[in-house]
C-alpha cells in the first residue's frame, strides 16, 4: 500500500504519473531504450524539453518575452545565479521571510550591496511583513522574495509593487496557485516540491533582463546561455525533466492551475479549520499569511509531538516531523496530495487527541 507522504521535499508525485513512468521505463517513445539511456540530443528527448517549456508557458500563462529554462543545481544554486545575472549596479533588496529567503540574502551579499529591507525573523517568521511599510532603496537591480516559506508555513497573499524587477523563489508553490508572471522579472523554483524528482530547477526570466550577465558569472549559470541553447547547453537532468513533463500533462488534464488551486485551498481549509477548532493542536502562523502548501502544527508538548509522529508513521501517514528549526509537525500538502490524504490525517489527529487529551 502507498503511504500518504507529507514530506516537504522531495515529495510525493501523482500516482498516475509514477505508473506512466513505470510503463515507459524500458521503452521510451518507441526508441527501445529508457529515457535515462538516450542522448539528450536524441529527437525524442528534445521533443520532451520543448513540450515541457510549452506546457509551462500554457499553464502559467507566461508571456512570450520571457525565457523558460530547465537548469541544475537546485534553487540554492539560483541564490547565486540571481545576483550573477542581474546585479549590474551592485545593489539589491531582499525581504527575509524564512530560512531560504535568508540564504538567498546571504548569497546576494557575496556579490554586492545586498540589503535586508524587511524581515519577519522577530516572530520566528510567522508572518509576512507589511508591504506598504517597506522602504525599498532607489536604484537597485532587483528585489528578492521567497513567495512561500516551506519551513515556517507562510506565503505572500499579495506581492510587493517594486520599481526594480521582482525576483521570486517559488520552489514550494510553483503551479499551486495562479500568479501574474508579467509582474515578475524572474521566477525560479526547484522541482522537487510540486513538479518532479530533484535535479531540475525552473527559471522563468524576462529576456531583456538577462542579456548581460556579470563577467564573473560561470557559463553554466548564465541564463542567457541556457536560453540560447534551449536548456541543452550541456547534459540536462534528463529524467527529472521527463518526469516534470508527465506531471505537467497530468496537471493540464486536471484543469490546470486554476483547478488545482481550488483543490489546494479546499485541502488546506479542511486542515486549518480542524486545527483552529481544536484546543489540542495549534498553528502559530498569522492567519492571513498561512501557506496552503506547508502546514506546521504542534500538540501541547514536545513529548506528544514525538509520539504523534511515531504513531502517524505506523498508520501510513509519513514524513510529518517538523523542520529542525521549528519542531512539532509539518504537513506538506502539495498538488499531488489527494484530498483523501488530508482527511486521513485529520481522522488520525482526532483519534490521537482523544487518546492523549491533557
Ligand atoms: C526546498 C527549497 C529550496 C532549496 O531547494 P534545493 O533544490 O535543495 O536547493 C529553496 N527555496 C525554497 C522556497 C524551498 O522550498
Amino acid at each position: 500500500m502507498r503511504a500518504y507522504n507529507f514530506s516537504a521535499g522531495p515529495s510525493q508525485l501523482p500516482l498516475e504519473v509514477l505508473e506512466e513512468a513505470q510503463r515507459e521505463l524500458l521503452d521510451f517513445a518507441g526508441t527501445g531504450m529508457s529515457v535515462t539511456e538516450i542522448s539528450h540530443r536524441n529527437k525524442a528527448f528534445s521533443a520532451i524539453v520543448e513540450e515541457g517549456e510549452a506546457l509551462l508557458r500554457e499553464l502559467l500563462h507566461i508571456p512570450s518575452d520571457y525565457a523558460v529554462l530547465f537548469v541544475q543545481g537546485g534553487a540554492s544554486q539560483q541564490f547565486a545565479a540571481v545576483p550573477l545575472n542581474l546585479m549590474h549596479k551592485g545593489k539589491a533588496d531582499y525581504i527575509v521571510t524564512g530560512n531560504f529567503a535568508k540564504k538567498a540574502f546571504q548569497e546576494g551579499k557575496i556579490y554586492g550591496d545586498a540589503a535586508c529591507v524587511a524581515s519577519s525573523e522577530d516572530k520566528t517568521y510567522s508572518y509576512i511583513p507589511d508591504l506598504d511599510k517597506i522602504a525599498f532603496r532607489k536604484n537597485t537591480d532587483y528585489v528578492h522574495i521567497c513567495s512561500n516559506n516551506t519551513i515556517f508555513g507562510t506565503r505572500y497573499v499579495e506581492f510587493p509593487k517594486t520599481e526594480a524587477p521582482l525576483v521570486a523563489d517559488m520552489s514550494s508553490e510553483i503551479l499551486s496557485r495562479e500568479v501574474d508572471v508579467s509582474k515578475f522579472g524572474v521566477i525560479y523554483a526547484g522541482a522537487q516540491k510540486n513538479l518532479a524528482p530533484a535535479g531540475v530547477t525552473i527559471v522563468i526570466a524576462r529576456r531583456d533582463l538577462i542579456q548581460d550577465p556579470l563577467p564573473a558569472c560561470p557559463t553554466m549559470l548564465k541564463w542567457k546561455v541556457q536560453d540560447e541553447n534551449g536548456s541543452l547547453y550541456n547534459t540536462p537532468p534528463c529524467f527529472s525533466i521527463y518526469m516534470a513533463v508527465l506531471v505537467l500533462r497530468h496537471l493540464k488534464k486536471l484543469g490546470g492551475v486554476e483547478a488545482i488551486n481550488k483543490q489546494n485551498e479546499y485541502k488546506a481549509g479542511l486542515l486549518y479549520d480542524f486545527i483552529d477548532n481544536s484546543s489540542f493542536y495549534k498553528n502559530g502562523v498569522e492567519k492571513k499569511y498561512r501557506s496552503i502548501m506547508n502546514v506546521p502544527f504542534v500538540t501541547p508538548n514536545a513529548e506528544l509531538d514525538a509520539k504523534f509522529v511515531k504513531e502517524a508513521t505506523a498508520s501510513g501517514l509519513v514524513s510529518l516531523k517538523g523542520h529542525r528549526l521549528v519542531g512539532g509537525m509539518r504537513a506538506s500538502i502539495y498538488n499531488a496530495m489527494p484530498v483523501e490524504g488530508v482527511t486521513a490525517l485529520i481522522a488520525f489527529m482526532q483519534k490521537f487527541e482523544k487518546e492523549n487529551a491533557v
